[in-house]
């Protein structure tokens, strides 16, 4: 049966994907929540905003009245919860929208999912699931792996926010009864992703013969997850999760930094040799800069847990991934440059 759901954050880089893919492949409504910050950006959605099951609403998840209102009007079958401020760098050079947004906006959306759900018949009809990350479990040595159980140990203001918003979650579900379930995800990367982002930034410097600033040593490793794996991962856990539990989500794909970004090199002397007279080789660009103040060393998921109980596992490997995501650049010139004409314009930021 077909439900209607809440996606906040909709607008976003995996907000947009979740929507790409319930409206293309479920029979599900969507009501995308979003506040069109630097990030949100609609375009990522024209290929499906005309799809009759899909609503658009410009609302700030801070503003609590506003989120009474779409309950009341929109009388949802769960909550999707993508909103947030996102990227670590930004986090370091202003925490306050981190705090604003993802602790608070999560507080507000917990507490109007609770009055509407208080007063619906069928209480086991509703899920509130939110999205979080792999970074409030801290940073790894060369071994092991995250888990479901592995303790908190947030380490830069962003990873704190989304801690905090787990918490939260978390404590509206025990106290409260709250049907919730929590995902935490590896890094992201595909198409439509942000250009302030490791390896959008790394493909669009180069396209331009710009450096390729790798932070410190670029020995940090992460695992890295496709969008579109991550998106179909969401809804089976929105779908068919337990309420109360947890799931890791991850690609199965560690790789150095300094590996990505000479991968992305060596796909674009294959995709795109004609580059700019000025340079040789697209390796020729990679400049090592300052690290990042408080630089986690490695994230790696073990995302055994959403294999064994829900059958869900990544698709692409890491190499068929970042070929379909740098050929998506080469392909979407218009996506990118009106996303680079708008605030954002490949500035270092996170310095502190
Ligand atoms: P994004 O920055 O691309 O998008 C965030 C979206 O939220 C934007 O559309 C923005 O306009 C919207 N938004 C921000 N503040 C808002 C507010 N106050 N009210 C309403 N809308 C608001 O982020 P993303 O990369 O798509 O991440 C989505 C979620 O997944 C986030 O919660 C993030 O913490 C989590 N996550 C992301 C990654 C990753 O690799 N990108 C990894 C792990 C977890």
């Amino acid at each position: 049966m077909s439900k209607t759901l809440f996606v906040t954050g909709g607008a976003g880089f995996i907000g947009s994907a979740v929507i790409r893919y319930l409206l293309n492949d479920t029979e599900h409504n969507v009501v995308n929540i979003d506040c069109l910050t630097y990030a949100g950006n609609l375009d990522s959605l024209k290929d499906v905003s005309e799809n009759a099951r899909y609503k658009f609403e410009k609302v700030d998840i801070r503003n609590a009245d506003e989120l009474k209102r779409l309950f009341a009007q929109y009388k949802p079958d769960g909550v999707m919860h993508l909103a947030a401020e996102s990227h670590v760098d930004r986090s370091i050079d202003g925490p306050a929208e981190f705090i604003q947004t993802n602790i608070i906006g999560t507080y507000n959306l917990l507490e109007a999912s609770r009055q509407y759900w208080n007063n619906l018949q069928d209480k086991d009809n509703f899920k509130f699931h939110h999205i979080s990350t792999d970074e409030v479990y801290g940073s790894l040595g060369p071994t092991g792996l995250f888990t479901e159980e592995t303790a908190y140990q947030p380490n830069s203001p962003y990873s704190a926010s989304k801690a905090s918003s787990d918490h939260l979650v978390r404590a509206w579900h025990h106290t409260y009864g709250l049907p919730v379930v929590t995902t935490n995800c590896s890094n992201n990367y595909g198409p439509y992703h942000f250009p302030e982002k490791l390896i959008p930034l790394m493909i669009l410097n180069a396209l331009d013969a710009k450096p390729l600033p790798v932070y410190g040593n670029g020995q940090q490793i992460r695992d890295w997850l496709y969008v579109e794996d991550h998106a179909r991962a969401l809804v089976k856990v929105f779908l068919e999760g337990k309420v109360g539990e947890t799931y890791n989500i991850g690609g199965h794909n560690e790789k150095k930094n300094i590996e990505v970004v000479q991968l992305i090199c060596d796909l674009l002397e294959e995709l795109s040799p004609n580059k700019p007279v000025a340079i040789k080789h697209y390796r020729d660009l990679i400049t090592y800069v300052a690290d990042r103040p408080g630089h986690d060393v490695r994230y790696a998921i073990d995302a055994s847990k959403i294999k064994r109980e829900l059958g869900w596992s990544p698709i692409e490997t890491f190499e068929t991934g970042i070929r379909k995501t740098v050929q998506w650049y080469l392909d979407n010139e218009v996506w990118w440059k009106r996303v680079r004409d708008g605030s954002y314009r490949g500035e270092r930021l996170g310095l502190g």
